[in-house]
């Protein structure tokens, strides 16, 4: 046995034997780490948004990062949680959500994930040349999955497709937060993965019944955010994710009937609807969206 996962033996033996009170450090807002509320909190540092919580035997995580942020985010949470339960969820499939999928496994997490998670990142790492480097879920479920640990229950829910095709939220019903993953990229353009399952139909669905869900006290935690809008809201920030999608189908299929070229509708640049709408490169841009919603709209099985 390593001194690491000694002194962690070590941890959850006093603890049980002396009803130690709390063991959770306060947190304080200054980055990487942030709290929201109930030992529940987000972590920025590099690609999409780690959610965590925390509780005197059990770490839960939302996707990993990179490999080497991945490492920081542990040595971080080390200092608040050493639970031995440690469950790592991933929302979604993608390179900047799961690469850190190794470091947690060897920190002793178990991964959870939509079960068509698996075989997207499989292909992922296909197509990259990186299948020796991937670690996918080792539990998947098809609808949902439920853990209650403390007085806390999580519910990790699937909605269908909508930014690619193994998307879930993570819900904390108690806090009354939710880890959205990818399905909400806040004032930026998104990224919409056509070719790994996504279906803007299906986003704008998912959007309304997700805001549905929540109350006017809901948190939500996105994956990505315009640096002036941040990676938190509330769901009025769903609703207008909502309705960007919504309109950039309505304004797609308009510019089909009024017979222009795909090559003529990609030149749109901006909507003057969203203006706060960001574009940090060309992957996330509005000619990328516009492609996708054309491809949809024009190609079968969409
Ligand atoms: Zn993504």
């Amino acid at each position: 046995m390593d001194r690491k996962l000694f002194l962690r033996h070590l941890g959850l033996l006093s603890a049980g034997a002396f009803a130690a009170p709390s063991l959770l450090k306060t947190f304080r807002s200054e980055g990487p780490f942030f709290e929201i509320r109930n030992n529940l909190g987000y972590f920025s540092m590099r690609g999409g948004t780690i959610g965590w919580f925390v509780t005197e035997d059990t770490i839960v995580s939302i996707d990993s990062q990179y490999a080497e942020t991945a490492v920081q985010f542990l040595e971080g949470i080390g200092n608040y949680g050493t639970g031995p339960t440690r469950v790592l969820f991933n929302t979604h499939h993608h390179g900047d959500h799961v690469s850190g999928n190794g470091t947690f496994a060897d920190d002793n997490y178990q991964i959870i994930a939509h079960e068509n998670v698996p075989e997207l990142q499989r292909r992922q790492a296909e197509a990259r040349d990186t299948l020796d480097e991937m670690t996918a879920a080792g539990i998947t479920f098809s609808q949902e999955y439920v853990m209650s640990p403390g007085m806390e229950t999580i519910r990790a829910k699937y909605y269908g497709n909508a930014h690619t095709g193994g998307d879930s939220v993570i819900w904390f019903e108690n806090a009354n937060v939710a880890h959205m993953g990818d399905l909400v990229f806040n004032r930026l353009y998104p990224f919409i993965d056509r070719d790994g399952g996504a279906s803007i139909t299906g986003w704008i669905d998912l959007l309304e019944t997700v805001a549905d869900e929540g109350d006017s006290e809901t948190v939500y935690i996105f994956g990505h955010g315009n640096p002036d809008f941040g990676v938190t809201g509330n769901r009025d920030d769903l609703l207008y994710m909502r309705d960007f999608l919504t309109h950039l189908l309505d304004h797609t299929s308009a510019e089909i009937a009024a017979g222009k070229s795909r090559e003529e509708i990609l030149e749109t640049r901006s909507f003057d609807l969203f203006p706060d709408h960001l574009s940090p490169s060309d992957f996330l841009s509005l000619p990328r969206n516009l492609d996708v919603a054309y491809r949809e709209l024009t190609e079968e099985n969409g």
